[in-house]
């Protein structure tokens, strides 16, 4: 039996993505929409075959613990808005699947993190990308040592955000520009792939002046990570720039490999170049294109049917907020910040 999930906010990543995915999920099923609009909630519902008694708003949306065909709630609402709806979930006895970010910042990330295990609730933060082949394979490289030993990750993740007034460029519902939004990706993706977590960072953040979308959070950031085994991550993130989503991994022994695009929703591809007889190569070791979202919620479910804590859990999502301050205090005094040494956490077992 799959399991039943409800999605909360049917915005963008819902309809585009997550709906569709659910059409490539083997061990999941919407059984519940929560919406403030009750006319897109009913059409929604119609056409991906929900009940009306799966339809909740986010007044009544307490009401959902009586609800048995919902095992998990989904949360795809702006980052503010996490918070509240982790907590009223686990209160309502249900697992917690939530979009990255995890919130806006991490004594917020770690309220969540008490509520669920308070309610004896799963937790579970969206990072796709590492539920995805190639990104894996990428993993399984750095890890192996495959083209010896990975010392320089170079990652980018930049889009040109689109018009002022959106919640993405309102500090309190954002938490912050770029950097929690796509810089996200490469700083979870640097940890993902070697399995380490940073000591120190290094940060400088820039805004275009009288640019009327970076009012109140930042457009440009570049941050350095240097992590224990002596690896380097250089990281660049931007909302002002044409759409550019990749990385390189840089090993000591004839070659390197990485993802072009990285981060995108489709078409994740894996390339490289590498010394064969003498001579530098270009290889294309992809692992094909699956619906990574597909991947990810399967893997929640599977999570839920297996008593197993998710691979991605809310420490993950907690651990790159306390970074993520750790680089906004960087940019802001100019100097390097030194990170707690923690334990390899959970997601890297
Ligand atoms: P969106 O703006 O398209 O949708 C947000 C939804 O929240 C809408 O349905 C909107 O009506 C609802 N909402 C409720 N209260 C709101 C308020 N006060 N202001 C604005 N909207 C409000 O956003 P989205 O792109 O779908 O992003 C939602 C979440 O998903 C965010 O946390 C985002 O970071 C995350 N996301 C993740 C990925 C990914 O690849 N994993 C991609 C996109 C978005």
């Amino acid at each position: 039996k799959r399991v039943g999930f409800a999605l909360v906010g049917l915005g963008n990543l819902t309809l585009g993505e997550l709906l569709p995915a659910f059409g490539n999920c083997k061990y999941a099923k919407v059984t519940a929409l929560v919406s403030g609009n009750p006319e897109k909630a009913q059409k929604v519902a119609k056409q991906y075959g929900i009940p009306d008694k799966g339809i909740y708003n986010y007044q009544n949306f307490d009401n959902i613990k009586n609800n048995p065909d919902v095992q998990v709630v989904y949360i795809v609402l702006p980052n503010s808005m996490h918070e509240e709806f982790t907590v009223r979930s686990a209160n309502a006895g249900k697992h917690v699947l939530c979009e990255k970010p995890m919130s806006v910042n991490s004594e917020s990330a770690q309220r969540m993190i008490n509520a669920c295990e308070k309610a004896g609730k799963k937790l579970m933060i969206a990072y796709r990308i590492q539920y995805e082949p190639n990104n894996q394979k990428a993993k399984e490289w750095t890890r192996n040592k495959k083209m010896g030993t990975v010392k320089i990750i170079d990652a980018i993740n930049t889009q040109n955000q689109g018009e002022p007034g959106q919640w993405r460029l309102k500090k309190a519902l954002a938490g912050g520009g770029s950097l929690p939004d796509i810089g996200l990706y490469c700083l979870n993706t640097a940890r993902y792939l070697l399995g380490e977590e940073p000591v120190q960072v290094n940060a400088t953040l820039f805004n275009t002046p009288n640019d009327p979308r970076f009012k109140e959070v930042e457009e440009t950031v570049f941050f350095q990570l240097q992590f224990p085994s002596g690896a380097l991550a250089n990281c660049t993130t931007s909302y002002g720039v044409h759409e550019s989503k990749r990385y390189r991994c840089h090993a000591d022994k004839g070659g390197y490999f990485g993802l072009d695009p990285a981060f995108s929703y489709h078409g994740l591809r894996m390339e490289g170049s590498q010394v064969q007889d003498g001579m530098e190569v270009k290889i294309n070791p992809s692992a094909g294109d699956k619906n990574q979202f597909a991947l990810e919620i399967d893997h929640m479910a599977r999570c839920v049917t297996e008593n197993k804590k998710p691979y991605t859990p809310g420490e993950e999502g907690l651990q790159d907020h306390v970074i993520m301050e750790a680089i906004y205090e960087s940019a802001k005094t100019g100097k390097p910040v030194k990170l707690k040494k923690i334990d390899k956490i959970d997601a890297f077992r």
